[in-house]
């Protein structure tokens, strides 16, 4: 990695792990400890804030280098890098890796430490250092890391429980991986103009390859979810052209998302392509129409509204 982008990384609050890795805390999770407030993800799913982590595998890398992105890209810092390929000499094992995401969590928690006169519950600040989920989305395209179900099986042989949300331009990796218990694909585009417009892909034949993992997620025996990230002024037209593509992939749930004016992001757009959560929900109530999806719930603060295929949700 280059030291202009790790030194970048450091000051945006990452923990960088071995060569590639990367743990950051949740502002939820502070949220959580300190105002017994909750993200979405408890809400909808039943995970629980102050026992969720997020990290990464792959921070610098990515086949896309979205508009949005909270990520780092080259043309942020003008330096440039390769940003699809992986060595082995990058990598570390993934227990290392794991252990590594842990004690990222204690370092973070240091500060809540309530015998320390934090203002935090002495059980819920125990029950932080015992995290029990696991997010590997906080940036870079996690199918990209060669031993991605390593990574799952290990998560899970610890006895937590993993979302992962991928880009879609892997398919063959989403048909072979260990599965997570929340898999997400996300739709940033309803057509292939807007998406090279907006997710500027590294590769070729980007588009095709997420309508081929659309098609994929159907046969997955796993939770499902597509996230629509919504950029006003972007990519939040044609509701039509987007609940054809949710056809083809038969998610168990879509979340629609605005896109947050936050990190890298604020180098490329402005804070009008933050949509309000009344365009989200207008947005989405046309979405249900369309699919024939439940509009279940919504949080406000992330403007995120959920849609779902059956009318209950098996909390995890
Ligand atoms: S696919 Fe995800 S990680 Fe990659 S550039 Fe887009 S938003 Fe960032």
């Amino acid at each position: 990695m280059p030291l202009e982008l790790v030194e970048k990384l450091e000051k945006q609050g990452y923990h960088l792990l071995g060569r590639r890795g990367a743990y950051k805390a949740c502002q939820w999770q502070k949220k959580a400890l300190l105002h017994d407030t909750s993200c979405y993800k408890q809400r909808f799913y039943g995970i629980q804030s102050h026992r969720c982590l997020q990290m990464t595998p792959m921070v610098d890398k990515c086949t896309q280098s979205c508009e949005f992105c909270w990520r780092v890209t080259p043309s942020d810092i003008g330096v440039n890098w390769n940003q699809i390929d992986v060595e082995d000499t990058d990598l570390i094992p993934v227990n290392e890796l794991m252990d590594a995401v842990l004690m990222a969590n204690l370092r973070s928690l240091g500060g809540y430490n309530p015998s320390a006169g934090a203002d935090v519950s002495e059980k819920k600040y125990k029950e932080a250092r015992d995290p029990k989920h696991v997010a590997i989305s906080l940036a870079g395209e996690p199918t990209l890391y060669p031993m991605i179900s390593d990574l799952i099986d290990e998560i899970h042989h610890r006895g937590m429980t993993s979302f992962l949300v991928t880009n879609g331009t892997r398919p063959d990796v989403l048909s072979t991986m260990s599965l997570p218990t929340q898999l997400y694909v996300t739709l940033a585009a309803p057509d292939e103009t807007t998406y090279k417009l907006l997710c500027r892909p590294g590769i070729k034949n980007g588009w095709e390859s997420i309508l081929k993992s659309q098609e994929t997620l159907q046969s997955l025996s796993t939770r499902t979810v597509n996230r629509l990230t919504m950029v006003a002024n972007r990519n939040m037209h044609d509701v039509r052209a987007y609940s054809k593509l949710v056809d083809l992939g038969e998610p168990d749930f879509i979340e629609v998302k605005g896109y947050m004016f936050l990190g890298s992001s604020r180098n490329r757009l402005d804070h009008g392509n933050a949509p309000s959560h009344r365009e989200i929900r207008a947005f989405s109530e046309n979405l249900a129409a369309l699919t024939g999806y439940h509009l279940l719930d919504e949080q406000v603060e992330s403007r995120v509204v959920l849609l779902s295929r059956s009318k209950q949700i098996k909390k995890l």
